[in-house]
């Protein structure tokens, strides 16, 4: 079967994620000091982030739209504090901005040019990374993220949506992703081929069914495997 077009996870398959989110939320905590320390005071940053997980637990239909959960997070802890009106708008782009401050896995950036100089690729995220501020644009052809489609990862729903505008049919699109649950099994039950980032060279879930084909260690492995079986005519 040949391959035809790539979708792409990015959140711990081209970056560590949670290196960016600590910083991201020390940024807001920071700026909070500043500028409204009650606040800050009531919510230090343990505090909001078990606030940010009330807010998911108690708006499920919000789950596949974490800027908004945020920022329903921020408003309360406000509102908890006498002050109706929060900076929203501030400290999301306070937020925003450390979130995209992101550092490449040092294989990513070449794998990614070598890829798209041959396939058309679609971001594919439940996440909120802006690929414009992360600097890596010009290499995807479409976005597809949880919160424009309206479905998470591993509905199917999110994976067809990106098939639709690569104009490709599933089972001619490599899926690759880190996560066993959401990128594997996803991608597998919306019919697409599956390449596994596995960097910390975790063993395959049990629970999760067959193990993917491909179980490779970092991009550059990714692009290799692809350019030998595809090989320029
Ligand atoms: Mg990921």
């Amino acid at each position: 079967m040949r391959i035809l077009a790539l979708t792409l996870d990015l959140d711990d398959t081209l970056w560590p994620v949670l290196p960016a989110l600590e910083r991201a939320d020390h940024a807001v905590d920071a700026w909070l000091q500043q500028h409204h320390p009650d606040v800050a005071r009531a919510w230090p940053v343990p505090a909001m982030r078990e606030l940010r997980a009330k807010v998911a637990v108690d708006r499920p239909d919000l789950a596949h739209d974490f800027s908004t959960q945020r920022q329903l997070t921020l408003e309360h802890a406000f509102a908890s504090c006498g002050i109706a009106s929060a900076p929203v708008d501030t400290l999301w782009e306070i937020y925003f901005a450390a979130r995209n401050s992101v550092e490449l896995y040092p294989d990513s950036l070449a794998a990614l040019a070598r890829l798209n100089a041959r396939w058309p690729i679609a971001s594919l995220t439940n996440g909120n990374a802006d690929l414009e501020r992360v600097g890596i644009h010009k290499h995807f052809d479409h976005h597809v993220s949880a919160r424009n489609t309206g479905a998470a990862k591993p509905d199917a729903r999110i994976f067809l949506a990106a098939a639709e505008l690569l104009g490709v049919a599933p089972e001619n699109i490599l899926h690759i992703g880190d996560d066993a649950q959401l990128d594997v099994v996803g991608a597998r039950e919306a019919g697409m081929r599956i390449a596994w980032i596995n960097r910390h060279r975790l063993p395959w879930p049990a629970n999760l069914g067959d193990a993917p084909d491909l179980d490779l260690p970092d991009m550059t492995a990714l692009a290799h495997w692809l350019e030998t079986r595809h090989p320029t005519a």
